[in-house]
Parts: C-alpha cells; structure tokens; sequence
C-alpha cells in the first residue's frame, strides 16, 4: 500500500478563461480508495477527466504507474487503457449485446483474440453478479444493471485504476445499493479507486480519504471520519450541512 500510482501535481485546467482547477497536488497509493466530494462546479469531474486525458491539463504534471501522460511524447491510447473509468450516465452502446459491450474494446484496443476476450468478459460480468445476462441487450436492463455492466466493461480492460464519477446519480434509489455493493467488494479486492460521490455513507465506510474540493482546490482531505465528521474547514462544514 505504499508505492504511488497516481501523482498528480500543479494540475491547472482552464476553459477560456474559466479557470476550473488551480493547482490540485494529490498523491494516491496502490490500493488507495479516494473520495472526493463537494459542490456542483468545484472541478470534480473535470479533475477526473484530468486523470485519463478526457481533459488536456493547462498546466502540471499527471503520472499513473510510472507513465507520464502529460508528457508530448505519451500514447495516451495505450496510457488510458490503465485507467478504467465510469460515468453518472453508462455510456453503454445500445446496439451491442452486454457480451460485446464487454469485448469490442478489449479486442480493437488490445488486440485480444475473440475467445480470450469473451472468457475475461464473462468473468467480470460474473463478478458483478450479471453473469446470465451476456446475452441481453442494454435496454432490456434496468439502470443498476446497466452501471455494473458499465463497471465490468471497465475492469475487462484490466485496468490498475478506476474512476468513478457520480455513478450513482442518476439511478432510482433502490438501485444504488447494489451499483454500491459492486464498488465496495473491488475496493476490497484491492482495486485502487477514485470516486466522485454524494454518498457519504460509501465514503465514511469505504474510503482509505476523503477530498473536500471547492473552487478549484482541495481545501481539506483526510480520512473520512475526520472531513465528514468532523470538518475543520468552514467551506466543508458548511457544504456538509447542505447534503446530509
Ligand atoms: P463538478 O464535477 O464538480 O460539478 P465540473 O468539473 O464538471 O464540476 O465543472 C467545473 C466548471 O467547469 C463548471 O463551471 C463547468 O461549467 C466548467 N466546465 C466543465 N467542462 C467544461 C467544458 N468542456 N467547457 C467549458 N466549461 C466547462
Ligand atoms: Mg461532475
């Protein structure tokens, strides 16, 4: 649990003149799970996007395992296969069954054979307890489903990371337990995880830290216990009073 995966240092990103993130330092350790919280247009998701190259940093420097991705000379095809990441919606394509959902990546991207990419397919749908649906189409499963599916397509890229943005948001209630269970047992095998989340009861049982960000910047991190529980910041005090 000691050795960096991802470090992030002097990230500054800009939209015109919109500047979004002014200066976001944040080393994680293998096996780390991050959450990070705070209000709407602090830079969450653009921080994120950050991470996989979604997003060109404006300035800084963005390692993941070794791999500089900021650098010119980066292939950020191949970096950004190390990084899996999930979205609030699930992207998923609607005209592809889950099973080919899970390996039209896996065989475009890293050239794996059909047969290897279905067995690992099928593993991680497995994994996420949808393993009798390989055969369905997207549409024929409810949001939940769709999210762990969403989940699985990430993790049979094999990758050293996940982010997760809000991929909780736009479910119905009683659906997000189980996106949630999914979440909690990869943190538990050991996955290394960043996850943008207003559910502070995933956070305070499962994060290794939490970030409070807002206005651009970390303004407080720690574990969770201490900036949920008991935030030394005002912005965090004050934001927390808001969602819970
Ligand atoms: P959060 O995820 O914390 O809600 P975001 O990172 O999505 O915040 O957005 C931070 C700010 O950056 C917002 O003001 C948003 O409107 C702006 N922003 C995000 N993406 C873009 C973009 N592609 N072009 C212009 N502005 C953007
Ligand atoms: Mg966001």
């Amino acid at each position: 649990m000691t050795e960096p995966i991802i470090e992030i240092t002097g990230l500054c990103k800009a939209f015109g003149p919109l500047e979004v993130l002014k200066g976001i330092d944040l080393t994680v350790k293998r096996g780390e799970v991050v959450c990070i919280i705070g209000p709407s247009g602090s830079g969450k998701s653009t921080m994120l996007r950050c991470v996989n190259l979604l997003e060109e940093p404006t300035a800084g420097k963005v390692v993941v395992d070794g791999v500089e991705l900021t650098d010119p000379d980066c292939d950020i095809d191949r970096a950004r296969t190390r990084v899996g990441m999930v979205f609030q919606g699930f992207n998923l394509f609607a005209h592809l069954s889950v099973l080919d959902n899970l390996t039209i990546a896996q065989r475009k991207v890293l050239g794996r054979p059909k047969g290897d990419a279905e067995l690992v397919a099928r593993e991680n749908l497995a994994k996420v307890g949808l393993g009798e649906k390989a055969g369905s189409m997207p549409g024929q499963l409810s949001g939940g489903q769709q999210q762990r599916v969403a989940i699985a397509r990430a993790l049979s890229m094999n990758p050293e990371v996940m982010l997760f943005d809000e991929p909780t948001s736009a479910l119905d209630p009683e659906l997000v337990g189980d996106v949630l269970g999914v979440m909690r047992q990869l943190a538990d095998d050991g996955m290394t995880m960043l996850v943008v989340t207003h559910e502070m009861q995933f956070a305070r049982e499962v994060a290794d830290r939490v970030l409070f960000m807002d206005g651009g910047y970390v303004v407080e991190e720690g574990p969770a216990e201490q900036v949920i529980g008991a935030p030394r910041e005002e912005r965090t005090r004050s934001f927390l009073a808001r969602v819970l």
